[in-house]
């Protein structure tokens, strides 16, 4: 039988109701806090989750779930919204990104969750947070001009993907330019797919994508020169080696276009087939694989006194979490890309779904007296 809480039939409705059951119906969490009733303009949860992407939708509802009060604050912009269909998602298999965020909202509505829609524009301390602490903590200001006050805060903002700045490459950014041979791979199965290199990690790049097609090129554009392995990696496994950098980027009804420009004086492809070889020639592939950086987003989590890290691989920068979500900031947790660059769909809301577990029990260990 399918979950009831996300498949919106009638009966399934009904056994949502059921589940719910006349007792969490009165729960506090989906009446109005008496100070919200106050001043209109602030809002007093246990914890504030900012972002409701995977990480922070599935956080908020395990603390709803656990009777606590949660308001959720979010942009409205998932990472993956340009794509059409979310893939590697149990049971929600190429579901669209905006639709499954949707979903979630409403199970997490269902709940008492309540939400803001704006940006977290800045963020304080308004006493120190300890393990121990019952008190607000901190205090959040949106761009819609509501206040948060709040004892917890769940950073799941996600992370940006910086392109590489080459003309017309963003535009297809999502469809036919992909970073990951896991969420777009199968689809563009087989074509021929030009790897734009950033950073040495774009040889492993081509690695994966060459599992898909027989037919990918590595442009070397802005990543180091392969060494020995990486050489025989790219021979041994037929990808073409092109060592030119990326002019621009056309996309056309029939593929896209990319122009290049030698980094030698002979750009001779090394390989099965480049469809370009010298200077300022175009070839024309079916997608376009590259290595954004991914950058945290993080500003909240600095103006709360937070550092973030540069990822050892160079690939992009994270919130330093440990294994349970929590921060170098006490009361500050860090779920999905904000805290991890690879972390997928499911991977995001399983980190939040540990976190917001994580915050409940120290809720709970708190009110031990010791
Ligand atoms: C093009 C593309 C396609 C992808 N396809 C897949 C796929 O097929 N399968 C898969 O498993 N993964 C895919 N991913 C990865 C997937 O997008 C991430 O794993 C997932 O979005 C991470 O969830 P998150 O909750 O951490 O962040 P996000 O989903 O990015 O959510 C963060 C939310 O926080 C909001 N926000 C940010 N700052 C603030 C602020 N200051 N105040 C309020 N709100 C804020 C944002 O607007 C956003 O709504 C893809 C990624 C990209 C780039």
């Amino acid at each position: 039988m399918s979950d009831p809480l996300v498949t919106d039939t009638p009966q399934n409705q009904q056994h949502l109701q059921n589940l719910k059951g006349p007792q969490n119906q009165q729960h506090p969490q989906v009446q109005q806090n008496p100070h919200d009733r106050q001043d209109p303009n602030t809002l007093i949860a246990e914890v504030a989750v900012i972002g409701g992407g995977a990480g922070g939708l599935a956080a908020s509802i395990v603390l709803a779930r656990s009777l606590r009060s949660v308001v959720v604050i979010d942009a409205g912009s998932p990472r993956n919204a340009p794509s059409a269909h979310a893939h590697n998602v149990l049971g929600q298999e190429g579901i669209n990104p905006l639709e499954l965020v949707a979903k979630g909202r409403r199970e997490a509505e269902e709940y008492g969750v309540r939400f803001v829609d704006a940006t977290v524009v800045s963020a304080e301390h308004t006493q120190q947070v300890t393990q121990e602490s019952e008190a607000v903590g901190f205090i959040l200001e949106t761009s819609f001009g509501v206040s948060i006050e709040a004892k917890r805060v769940v950073i799941a903002t996600g992370l940006t993907d910086v392109l590489p700045d080459i003309p017309g490459l963003s535009d297809g950014w999502g469809e036919t330019v992909i970073h990951c041979p896991y969420c777009h791979g199968y689809e563009v199965r087989g074509e021929r797919i030009g790897v734009i290199g950033t950073t040495a990690m774009s040889y492993h790049q081509a690695m994966l994508f060459s599992q898909l097609s027989d037919r990918v090129t590595f442009i070397r554009h802005d990543a180091p020169e392969p060494d020995e392995a990486q050489t025989r990696m790219l021979e041994s496994l037929g990808i073409t080696y092109v060592d030119a950098a990326v002019e621009a980027v056309v996309r056309t009804d029939s593929g896209t276009d990319v122009t290049l420009r030698s980094h030698t004086s002979s750009a001779a492809p090394r390989g099965n087939e480049a469809g370009a070889t010298a200077e300022n020639e175009t070839m024309t592939v079916g997608a376009l694989a590259v290595g954004p950086y991914f950058r945290a987003n993080s500003e909240i989590y600095e103006q709360l006194g937070g550092t973030v890290a540069d990822h050892p691989s160079g690939m992009g920068s994270s919130i330093p979490a440990e294994a349970t979500g929590a921060t170098d900031v006490p009361g500050v947790w860090a779920v999905g890309n904000s805290a991890d660059i690879s972390a997928m769909v499911v991977a995001s809301a399983t980190s939040g779904v540990l976190v917001g577990a994580q915050i409940n029990a120290e809720f709970i260990m708190s009110s031990v007296p010791s």
